[in-house]
């Protein structure tokens, strides 16, 4: 090897490939100011290849033994110069194939991957208290309000939505009040269905299902308020979400979150129908519920009454004289089935303490409320 010395520098002996042929010939390398020039043994053609150009294998720090490069416009080719001095010394001609470019290179792929892994490690945390919860948590808004109207469409089909106006404006005046009071960010929406069951469900996206039976029974607008405030109580925790995520199955459920499909929803409000929550998701909804009517100014007190009275009347096995004939249901009063162990909760309503309330509705958008099935012609 020679070990000329001039203006560019000593000369590294090197081994270069043009990636044709298999074999390589030595080289002489130095780094000039343009680019490391290669002098070929057997050849009086002179390479440079400007630094900007330049590849390398692996990236070159001060513990580097050897460099082997790469050239951009002859891709095939390439230089191994095994000497640490010549990598060390190139590093400085050709930062960015330092280890420290390179990492800063990979950096922003890399972070993504990080950031991608801690959400899973967080899922996969979540998933250990509540795997449905955590996948209904990832559901987009706007996944949550499509599957909360096919729950709804599911749920009505083949009974009439009653939408008498006067009983409209009612319904919205005492969601608006209830919503405001929920503090969320939509307002829920309220459907009443023409059906004799009394019955409550909150359904996906801030939605709830309000039957004529339910309001039949109910003796005053607090009470409705308060079944209400206790159904946003569940929406707002994403319960039917979760209950739906939990009866599909896993599967079902990602196919949700990537846009949903006909064939596993075809009978969601059936599944809704027949969620039961557990006594920890009827706690949160109950704590909502409180709080909500407190916001509104609205009596606790009707949704204590409500639940007693409901549960007195079940427990006497009594059904309701307008039940349909031919409903599937266990019981009249399925509300109690879907949210049990009403005593108990009624009296944890009760004794919240007082303060100052207003009707929810006044009495005349109260009747009309109650009319809300009655179709405009025959009030
Ligand atoms: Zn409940």
């Amino acid at each position: 090897m020679s070990m000329r010395s001039d203006d560019f520098g000593p000369v590294f002996p090197g081994r270069f490939s043009d990636g044709r042929s298999a074999a390589t010939v030595t080289a002489e390398v130095r780094l000039t100011e343009r680019g490391v020039e290669i002098r070929r043994t057997g050849t009086t053609d002179v390479l440079l290849w400007p630094y900007g150009a330049l590849t390398s294998a692996t990236p070159l720090g001060r513990h580097s033994i050897d460099a082997l490069l790469g050239y951009k416009f002859a891709s095939d080719t390439t230089l191994f110069v095994g000497d640490g001095t010549f990598a060390r010394q190139l590093q400085t001609h050709a930062p960015h194939l330092s280890v420290r470019a390179t990492r800063l290179r990979h950096a922003t792929p890399w972070l993504w991957a990080a950031a991608a892994i801690a959400s899973l490690v967080g899922v996969i945390w979540l998933m250990e208290l509540s795997p449905a919860r955590a996948i209904a948590q990832m559901l987009p808004d706007s996944t949550r309000a499509a599957l909360g109207a096919r729950v709804i469409g599911s749920m009505t089909s083949g009974r009439k939505v009653c939408d008498a106006a006067p009983g409209r404006r009612a319904l919205d005046q005492l969601a608006g009040r209830l919503s405001k009071a929920a503090g969320g960010n939509t307002p829920f929406k309220i459907v009443v269905v023409d059906w004799g069951l009394v019955n409550a469900f909150a359904a996906p996206g801030e939605q709830i299902v309000l039957t004529r039976g339910l309001l039949e029974k109910s003796e005053s607008p607090d009470e409705v308020a308060g079944v209400l405030s206790h159904e946003m109580g569940h929406g707002l925790e994403m319960h039917p979400e979760s209950g739906i995520v939990r009866a599909l199955g896993l599967s079902a459920a990602m196919d949700l979150m990537l846009g949903g499909s006909g064939g596993t929803l075809a009978n969601i409000g059936l599944v809704l129908a027949q969620l039961s929550y557990t006594r920890g998701a009827e706690r949160e909804a109950d704590a909502h519920a409180i709080r909500i009517l407190r916001e509104a100014a609205i009596s606790p007190k009707g949704l204590a009454d409500f639940f007693t009275r409901i549960d007195k009347l079940d427990g006497g096995g009594k059904a309701p004289k307008d039940k349909a004939p031919k409903e599937k249901s266990t019981s009249a009063f399925d509300v109690l089935r879907t949210h049990p162990q009403s005593a108990e909760r009624a009296a944890i309503v009760a004794n919240q303490p007082p303060y100052k309330s207003t009707p929810a509705l006044a009495a005349a958008d109260w009747a009309d409320l109650r009319a809300i099935c009655l179709s405009e012609g025959k009030i």
